[in-house]
């Protein structure tokens, strides 16, 4: 697919800075660990609902097109920069890593600098 993500991050949520752009590198991994197109996956984010951590959220929701609206995420009040992430019969939980806040890091690491997951 084509598209700007920062452009579109800044468009829909208001700005792009570290915490979405770790969400869109959470949901670009799991995509891949779950081999998932957009739209398939159902995720329940613990970001919880104040920025700046639930800002992960919307990185999360605009990478992978699961959405609060769709109906394929939920979130949980646990203030923890971690999502598990479901499709068919496979599920997996990920979480991020001390991080350093800075966008060259995160967008440009591999993702195991950045996450720890496991299998459920
Ligand atoms: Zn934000």
């Amino acid at each position: 697919m084509e598209y700007d993500l920062p452009s579109l991050a800044k468009w829909f949520h208001g700005h792009y800075q570290p915490y979405i752009a770790l969400g869109i590198r959470m949901g670009e991994l799991a995509m891949e660990l779950l081999e998932a197109n957009r739209h398939e996956l159902q995720i329940v984010s613990e970001t919880g609902f104040r920025p700046t951590y639930s800002c992960m959220t919307d990185g999360l929701q605009l990478v992978t097109g699961s959405t609060v609206g769709n109906g394929k995420l939920k979130m949980l009040e646990k203030g923890a920069l971690a999502a598990t992430f479901s499709k068919d019969d496979k599920k997996l939980r990920i979480e991020s890593k001390d991080f350093k806040f800075n966008m060259d890091f995160i967008t440009e690491v591999k993702p195991e600098e950045l996450f720890m997951w496991e299998w459920k």
